[in-house]
């Protein structure tokens, strides 16, 4: 089995911040998940460096825009350390090798008759790279997203014949309904498909940073054609000596948010075809984390007042774990959601701090106490056996469609599930009582299983506790499969923790 899951490459220009953050800690967890399954995974992210805005801005600062993107990239890749994630590969667009297999792959699409030369005449936002439709130009013809003037271009372009693609995409649409999660972006791209294609430029000629046309060297491609394309040609070169492309490809996950939809529910899809390419398994659309401010209104990142959640500044404080599992804790994935420092407050302290890093402390500290370290070697409680059944069949089920909120809250359950246990058998009484002996041991020992069954599961969302954590109990192993209730035998060591989520200072 193999998986392959992308995130989107980022816009060299932009500062990485937490949207970047969000999408590439999605990615990971569905890496993650599927490493414990066994498979074999390749993780890809990396940057977007071609096009006019990197060109104007090196421009603007006396330096070639190779050394612009040069700087800038690094910002994207010193952002991967921080949030932990353990991407196999990070691609930049302006990698020759990059360009090599973009040309190969669009002199294909060439060859089997899918462009042609023509005038472009329209308005263009330098800052989206994009011509607009009628549909997406706001008044006085400026552009909707930058409120910027939008720039009337006419230059003899090359063009992709996206209007040839209009009816197989919408077989596509019809045979895959899943092709496009959730639900709601996958109506959004088929309306966009059944409201006509219009075959879209290929090329500019005025710009000279981006990968050359191969058959007419005067022009570069479109800068999207050539970012989409990373998802493909990364595979050839990613390894060394190993051309990885017949083992990952088609991707099994395109994570991606809403504002790039019709770049790769679209035009992606139309120019595999073109190219005679399989296409993707599936891409999962995601929404914005939004910022509550002060007065309680929902903005897009913007940074307002009072109540603004700064991932650096959690990450310092807190922990990267704490900012991973928030984030996907809050709002469920695919939906628009708010983020705060309150909500995040809440969490951390009733739910990491407490639920889960206490529980687990406690435990710890009483098979320590009681057992003088030793978890008890006797069978599992079965009272809580019924709750534990089918867990990670459960999770593997729903972060197989992606369902990366659903499958923590099923987890939770279970942390919760343990402390309503200790609260019902309330150990330190039963330690009190000679006669309970037995009935402690199967309390310790219960907890020590189900402490680590959850663990395991929550790698994906918190790998740096989750390795402390499972180093106490004695075990290394990440497998799935071991997490099931009972699974580890009765009769280890364990040695205690810090507190895994400890006040701020
Ligand atoms: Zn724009």
């Amino acid at each position: 089995m193999a998986f392959y899951v992308t995130t989107p490459i980022y816009y060299v220009n932009a500062a990485p911040h937490l949207g970047h953050a969000y999408t590439t800690i999605g990615a990971d967890i569905l890496a993650r998940h599927h490493r414990q399954r066994g498979e074999e995974v390749f993780f890809l992210t990396g940057t977007d460096e071609h096009g006019e805005p990197v060109a104007k801005v090196a421009e603007a600062e006396g330096v070639s825009p190779k050394e612009l993107a040069d700087r800038n990239a690094q910002r994207f890749l010193d952002l991967l350390p921080r949030i932990n994630v353990s991407n196999d590969f990070f691609i930049r667009t302006s990698d020759p090798r990059h360009k090599q297999r973009v040309q190969e792959v669009m002199q294909r699409v060439h060859d089997n008759g899918h462009t042609y030369k023509g005038i472009y005449e329209g308005w263009y936002c330098p800052k989206c790279a994009d011509f607009k439709t009628e549909g997406e130009i706001a008044e006085g013809n400026t552009c909707p997203i930058h409120r910027i003037p939008l720039d009337r271009e006419h230059e003899e372009n090359w063009f992709f014949r996206l209007s040839t693609f209009e009816q197989p995409l919408k077989e596509l649409y019809a045979q895959r309904p899943d092709f496009v999660a959730p639900k709601t972006r996958y109506n959004e791209a088929l309306a966009f498909i059944n409201g006509g294609l219009q075959d879209v430029s290929l090329s500019r000629a005025k710009i000279t940073w981006g990968v050359e046309v191969p058959w007419d060297p005067a022009h570069v491609f479109y800068v999207w054609f050539d970012a989409l394309l990373n998802y493909y040609t990364a595979l050839s070169f990613a390894r060394d000596g190993e051309d990885l492309t017949d083992t990952f490809w088609p991707a099994s996950y395109h994570i991606l948010g809403k504002d790039i939809l019709k770049f790769h529910a679209v035009f992606w899809p139309a120019m595999l075809l073109a190219a005679g390419i399989p296409l993707p398994e599936r891409e999962l659309i995601h929404g914005y984390l939004l910022m509550r401010d002060a007065s309680g209104e929902e903005t897009k990142m913007s940074k307002s007042l009072g109540n603004v959640l700064d991932p650096f500044e959690v990450m310092d404080t807190f922990g990267t774990d704490a900012l991973r599992y928030y984030c996907f804790r809050e709002v469920s994935f695919g939906n628009d959601g708010g983020v705060s420092t309150t909500t995040f407050g809440e969490r951390y302290e009733f739910e990491l701090a407490n639920e889960y890093g206490n529980l687990a402390s406690r435990t710890l500290a009483m098979i320590g106490r009681y057992r003088g370290g030793t978890v008890p070697d006797v069978d599992v409680d079965a009272a809580l056996r019924p709750d534990f059944e089918r867990l990670a069949d459960e999770v593997a089920e729903l972060l197989d469609h992606a369902e990366i909120t659903q499958a923590l809250d099923r987890i939770w359950q279970r942390v919760r599930r343990l402390n309503r246990y200790v609260e019902e058998r309330a150990p330190w009484q039963l330690a009190k009582d000679d006669g309970k002996a037995d009935e402690l041991d199967v309390t310790l020992r219960s907890l020590a299983e189900g402490i680590r069954t959850v663990t395991v599961l929550l790698h994906p969302y918190v790998p740096e506790t989750a390795a402390k954590l499972l180093a106490a109990l004695g075990q290394e192993d990440l497998a799935l499969e071991t997490a099931a209730f009972g699974a580890r035998p009765g009769g280890g060591a364990v040695t205690q923790v810090p507190p895994l989520f400890p006040k701020p200072q």
